[in-house]
């Protein structure tokens, strides 16, 4: 079969699921990933015959995206940020407007004061895949970047995925709603993207996301979204430098709700940013 064969096979396979351009983009990903091959060869070879190897792995992922699990888990890796990143269910996939915040991030820092000369801690809370940190060690080497979450497990995919980069970031276990006192130190800059679903949002969401994501890295109950917000905010208020910042990523229906929390705690120059859907998604705060 040839490959333009097979990119027919997974829209028709997963028209239930996935409209005509998404399936593509996974096929087109999944022929990448199992042949080797990069985007401008791949595209080059899609009238070239697959071989029965490749084809045979290739159904074989085509079989398991049928029942709706993501291909970045069938394969184990994901792109953010122009990076791979392995991925097993243990973590959430890594999402585009995740790489937004990155991006707002990485122009921020060099914008600081002395950016060259100094020493910039960052702490990231909720790091998952480890996406954050790994990503913005990119900005500059005097990053000292520090992340931890909850997960065990998801701690030993963030260490892979800092190895794999070559990068080097400080990985600890800590609940943010009862942290350790080792993680009380002074930061120039704090970001977290923590769960911010509300349960009542589960029935809008795609059966792929519910079924086979991690409830607890997006999750958190009706009566109370901002949880993690809170938390953050007053560990940050404390551990922040003169001058440092917070990142949030965020529910798009919160924006208000996040910004007037910030402000009421005493954060400055609050500003909501929105994603490229044109949803509120970000926030940044200063601790003056
Ligand atoms: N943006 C993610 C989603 O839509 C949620 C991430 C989170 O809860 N932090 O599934």
């Amino acid at each position: 079969m040839i490959f333009r064969q097979i990119e027919t096979s997974f829209i028709e396979t997963l028209q239930n699921l996935y409209d005509r351009e998404e399936a593509l983009q996974i096929a087109r990903y999944a022929i990448e990933h199992v042949t080797g091959l990069d985007k401008a060869m791949m595209l080059a070879k899609r009238d070239d015959k697959a071989s029965e190897a490749h084809s045979g792995r290739l159904f074989n992922v085509l079989g398991q995206l049928k029942t709706g699990r993501p291909l970045q888990y069938i394969i184990g890796e994901a792109d953010f940020y122009g990076l791979k990143f392995k991925v097993t269910e243990a973590v959430l996939i890594p999402r585009p407007e995740t790489e937004e915040l990155v991006a707002w991030i990485a122009d921020e820092i060099q914008e600081f004061p002395g950016f060259a000369e100094r020493k910039i801690k960052v702490l990231d809370i909720g790091t998952g895949s480890g996406c954050i940190p790994v990503s913005l060690k990119s900005v500059g080497p005097q990053l000292e970047i520090s992340a931890i979450d909850i997960s065990e497990a998801a701690l030993e995919i963030a260490k892979k995925n800092a190895d794999i980069n070559n990068v080097n970031v400080d990985f600890f276990e800590s609940d943010i709603l009862n942290p350790d006192s080792f993680i009380a130190q002074p930061y120039t800059l704090i970001v977290s993207n923590p769960p911010y679903i509300t349960d009542s949002e589960k029935s809008s969401m795609h059966h792929n996301v519910l079924q086979f994501e991690p409830s607890t890295a997006l999750f958190v109950p009706d009566d109370d979204p901002l949880l993690f917000y809170r938390a953050i905010a007053d560990f940050a208020f404390i551990n922040l430098e003169t001058n440092g910042r917070l990142f949030f990523e965020i529910n798009e229906h919160f924006g208000k709700e996040v910004s007037d929390m910030l402000s009421q705690k005493g954060f400055k120059d609050v500003v909501l940013r929105k994603d490229i859907n044109g949803k509120d998604r970000m926030i940044k705060a200063s601790r003056l």
